[in-house]
């Protein structure tokens, strides 16, 4: 079984391999958003996994880091706390320490999925 599901939050399709269910929690694989499957046809649909906000950017910053097999540096909790702070005021986890509040900069950031870390070390 493979079905392609699209992501709201990064915006991008991605592969799952797993029988999906109605209810089932699946990892967006590009992003590590957490997206619960509300509907099987005519295709596998999804909604962001209902959960407070710092709950959810927690997981979805931890399962960014194990896909991608990235560590957190000193700066963790302090970019949580942006994060969290962006969400409050804007809607969104739009990277603190980034101006525009844009969906490409929803964390993790267009350039970090792009290869960011990998290319400078960290993110921005
Ligand atoms: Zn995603």
């Amino acid at each position: 079984m493979k079905s392609k599901i699209y992501c709201e939050v990064c915006r991008v399709a991605f592969v799952y391999r797993e029988e999906p269910a109605v209810g089932k929690v699946v990892i967006c694989t590009v992003c590590g958003a957490e997206l619960e499957i509300t509907d099987l046809e005519p295709e596998v649909r999804v909604r962001r996994f209902p959960q407070d906000p710092e709950t959810e950017i927690r997981n979805r910053s931890e399962n960014y880091a194990r896909l991608r097999d990235y560590t957190f540096n000193e700066d963790k909790e302090l970019v949580i706390e942006g994060l969290i702070g962006k969400h409050e005021m804007y809607g969104d986890f739009y990277c603190p320490c980034r101006f525009d509040n844009i969906p490409e900069n929803i964390c993790p950031c267009l350039e970090t999925r792009m290869g960011d870390v990998k290319r400078m070390g960290h993110c921005f």
